[in-house]
Protein backbone atom coordinates (compact mmCIF):
# COMPACT_ATOMS: atom_id res chain seq x y z
CA UNK A 1 0.00 0.00 0.00
CA UNK A 2 1.46 3.04 -1.44
CA UNK A 3 1.65 6.64 1.20
CA UNK A 4 -0.94 8.24 -0.53
CA UNK A 5 -3.52 9.80 1.59
CA UNK A 6 -7.06 8.63 1.05
CA UNK A 7 -9.26 9.63 -1.35
CA UNK A 8 -13.06 10.10 -1.83
CA UNK A 9 -13.55 9.79 -5.63
CA UNK A 10 -17.45 9.34 -7.25
CA UNK A 11 -17.67 6.75 -10.62
CA UNK A 12 -20.48 6.93 -12.77
CA UNK A 13 -21.71 4.12 -14.73
CA UNK A 14 -23.90 4.02 -17.36
CA UNK A 15 -24.93 1.10 -20.27
CA UNK A 16 -27.39 0.68 -23.19
CA UNK A 17 -26.27 -2.50 -24.53
CA UNK A 18 -26.28 -6.41 -23.70
CA UNK A 19 -28.24 -6.61 -20.77
CA UNK A 20 -27.51 -2.93 -19.06
CA UNK A 21 -28.43 -4.23 -15.93
CA UNK A 22 -26.06 -6.89 -15.72
CA UNK A 23 -23.54 -4.63 -16.98
CA UNK A 24 -23.84 -1.87 -14.47
CA UNK A 25 -24.40 -4.72 -11.59
CA UNK A 26 -21.01 -6.70 -12.58
CA UNK A 27 -18.84 -3.18 -13.55
CA UNK A 28 -20.01 -2.16 -9.15
CA UNK A 29 -18.75 -5.36 -8.17
CA UNK A 30 -15.62 -4.91 -9.96
CA UNK A 31 -15.07 -1.72 -8.43
CA UNK A 32 -15.03 -3.66 -5.05
CA UNK A 33 -12.32 -5.22 -5.89
CA UNK A 34 -10.03 -2.36 -7.11
CA UNK A 35 -6.50 -2.63 -5.73
CA UNK A 36 -5.96 0.23 -2.50
CA UNK A 37 -9.90 1.33 -2.78
CA UNK A 38 -12.83 0.48 -0.89
CA UNK A 39 -16.12 1.01 -1.78
CA UNK A 40 -18.29 3.31 0.29
CA UNK A 41 -21.56 3.51 -1.56
CA UNK A 42 -23.53 2.92 -4.58
CA UNK A 43 -26.72 4.39 -5.90
CA UNK A 44 -29.80 2.49 -7.08
CA UNK A 45 -29.78 1.49 -10.91
CA UNK A 46 -31.60 4.66 -12.94
CA UNK A 47 -32.67 4.36 -16.27
CA UNK A 48 -32.28 7.32 -18.67
CA UNK A 49 -32.99 8.27 -22.35
CA UNK A 50 -30.46 7.99 -24.60
CA UNK A 51 -28.97 11.44 -25.84
CA UNK A 52 -27.12 11.49 -29.27
CA UNK A 53 -28.62 9.69 -32.04
CA UNK A 54 -32.11 8.36 -31.60
CA UNK A 55 -33.42 5.19 -32.02
CA UNK A 56 -30.75 4.34 -29.09
CA UNK A 57 -32.14 2.01 -26.02
CA UNK A 58 -32.20 3.40 -23.28
CA UNK A 59 -29.20 3.59 -20.55
CA UNK A 60 -28.79 1.99 -17.35
CA UNK A 61 -27.09 4.31 -14.90
CA UNK A 62 -25.45 4.12 -11.62
CA UNK A 63 -23.01 6.31 -9.34
CA UNK A 64 -20.52 4.31 -6.82
CA UNK A 65 -18.26 6.28 -4.26
CA UNK A 66 -14.92 4.79 -3.72
CA UNK A 67 -12.21 5.60 -1.24
CA UNK A 68 -9.27 5.10 -3.07
CA UNK A 69 -5.08 5.64 -2.38
CA UNK A 70 -4.96 5.25 -6.44
CA UNK A 71 -3.79 8.67 -7.93
CA UNK A 72 -6.48 10.03 -10.71
CA UNK A 73 -4.34 8.39 -13.83
CA UNK A 74 -4.30 4.74 -11.62
CA UNK A 75 -7.94 4.84 -11.44
CA UNK A 76 -8.92 5.33 -15.04
CA UNK A 77 -6.68 2.95 -15.79
CA UNK A 78 -8.35 0.35 -13.60
CA UNK A 79 -11.90 2.44 -14.83
CA UNK A 80 -11.01 1.61 -18.57
CA UNK A 81 -9.60 -1.92 -17.92
CA UNK A 82 -12.98 -2.68 -16.49
CA UNK A 83 -14.29 -1.50 -19.64
CA UNK A 84 -12.42 -3.32 -21.99
CA UNK A 85 -13.18 -6.48 -20.29
CA UNK A 86 -16.92 -5.60 -21.00
CA UNK A 87 -16.19 -4.96 -24.63
CA UNK A 88 -17.16 -1.62 -24.90
CA UNK A 89 -17.00 -0.59 -28.48
CA UNK A 90 -14.90 2.06 -29.36
CA UNK A 91 -15.98 2.41 -32.76
CA UNK A 92 -15.63 6.39 -32.76
CA UNK A 93 -19.09 7.21 -33.10
CA UNK A 94 -19.90 9.91 -30.25
CA UNK A 95 -22.67 9.06 -28.02
CA UNK A 96 -23.39 5.90 -29.77
CA UNK A 97 -24.59 2.92 -27.62
CA UNK A 98 -22.12 1.46 -25.23
CA UNK A 99 -21.79 -1.86 -23.54
CA UNK A 100 -20.01 -0.24 -20.89
CA UNK A 101 -19.25 3.39 -19.91
CA UNK A 102 -16.94 4.39 -16.46
CA UNK A 103 -16.49 8.23 -15.70
CA UNK A 104 -14.41 9.80 -13.21
CA UNK A 105 -16.72 12.15 -11.64
CA UNK A 106 -14.85 13.77 -8.84
CA UNK A 107 -11.63 12.78 -7.28
CA UNK A 108 -11.91 14.47 -4.04
CA UNK A 109 -11.27 18.26 -4.11
CA UNK A 110 -8.98 18.12 -6.82
CA UNK A 111 -9.48 19.92 -10.24
CA UNK A 112 -7.48 18.28 -12.91
CA UNK A 113 -7.36 18.97 -17.01
CA UNK A 114 -4.82 17.04 -18.62
CA UNK A 115 -5.09 15.64 -22.16
CA UNK A 116 -6.46 12.75 -21.17
CA UNK A 117 -8.26 12.92 -17.48
CA UNK A 118 -10.54 15.94 -16.69
CA UNK A 119 -11.93 16.12 -13.18
CA UNK A 120 -14.91 16.66 -12.07
CA UNK A 121 -16.42 15.64 -15.24
CA UNK A 122 -16.90 18.48 -17.77
CA UNK A 123 -20.65 17.37 -18.18
CA UNK A 124 -21.48 16.15 -14.91
CA UNK A 125 -22.94 19.41 -14.11
CA UNK A 126 -25.61 18.90 -16.76
CA UNK A 127 -26.48 15.32 -16.61
CA UNK A 128 -29.52 13.98 -14.50
CA UNK A 129 -28.34 10.62 -15.20
CA UNK A 130 -24.70 11.62 -12.96
CA UNK A 131 -26.45 13.97 -10.18
CA UNK A 132 -29.69 12.20 -9.40
CA UNK A 133 -27.52 8.86 -8.33
CA UNK A 134 -24.58 10.85 -7.60
CA UNK A 135 -27.44 13.00 -5.08
CA UNK A 136 -28.54 9.74 -3.23
CA UNK A 137 -25.14 8.74 -2.24
CA UNK A 138 -22.97 12.05 -1.56
CA UNK A 139 -23.73 14.98 1.01
CA UNK A 140 -25.76 17.67 -0.81
CA UNK A 141 -23.30 20.50 0.40
CA UNK A 142 -20.37 18.32 -1.06
CA UNK A 143 -18.61 20.93 -3.71
CA UNK A 144 -17.94 19.70 -6.74
CA UNK A 145 -14.48 21.67 -7.24
CA UNK A 146 -14.91 24.41 -9.46
CA UNK A 147 -18.44 23.83 -10.30
CA UNK A 148 -20.73 24.47 -6.75
CA UNK A 149 -22.50 22.42 -4.21
CA UNK A 150 -24.47 19.62 -5.69
CA UNK A 151 -27.42 20.57 -3.81
CA UNK A 152 -27.77 23.88 -5.87
CA UNK A 153 -26.98 21.84 -9.06
CA UNK A 154 -29.64 19.17 -8.38
CA UNK A 155 -32.41 22.03 -7.67
CA UNK A 156 -32.10 23.38 -11.52
CA UNK A 157 -31.65 19.90 -13.15
CA UNK A 158 -35.39 18.53 -15.34
CA UNK A 159 -35.80 14.77 -14.07
CA UNK A 160 -37.01 14.29 -17.34
CA UNK A 161 -36.30 11.29 -18.97
CA UNK A 162 -34.84 9.80 -15.83
CA UNK A 163 -36.15 7.43 -13.55
CA UNK A 164 -34.93 5.54 -10.29
CA UNK A 165 -36.07 1.83 -10.63
CA UNK A 166 -36.48 -0.17 -7.41
P1 LIG B 1 -15.92 8.77 -23.60
O1 LIG B 1 -15.86 7.76 -24.68
O2 LIG B 1 -16.78 9.92 -23.94
O3 LIG B 1 -16.27 8.16 -22.26
O4 LIG B 1 -14.46 9.34 -23.45
C1 LIG B 1 -13.38 8.50 -23.12
C2 LIG B 1 -12.13 9.33 -23.12
O5 LIG B 1 -12.33 10.44 -22.25
C3 LIG B 1 -10.93 8.58 -22.61
O6 LIG B 1 -9.98 8.56 -23.63
C4 LIG B 1 -10.43 9.37 -21.41
O7 LIG B 1 -9.02 9.54 -21.46
C5 LIG B 1 -11.13 10.70 -21.56
N1 LIG B 1 -11.50 11.32 -20.29
C6 LIG B 1 -11.26 12.62 -19.95
N2 LIG B 1 -11.73 12.89 -18.74
C7 LIG B 1 -12.32 11.75 -18.28
C8 LIG B 1 -12.99 11.42 -17.06
N3 LIG B 1 -13.16 12.32 -16.08
N4 LIG B 1 -13.46 10.15 -16.92
C9 LIG B 1 -13.30 9.25 -17.92
N5 LIG B 1 -12.68 9.49 -19.09
C10 LIG B 1 -12.18 10.74 -19.27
Amino acid sequence: MSEVQAVTAYVGLGSNLAHPRQQVEAALQALTEFRDSRLLSRSSLYRSRAIGPRNQPDYINAVAGLSTRLDPDALLDALQAVEQTHRRRRDGERWGPRTLDLDLLVYGDRQIDTPRLRVPHPEMANRAFVLFPLSEIAPGWMEIAGIGPLQRLTQVLSGDGVERLQ
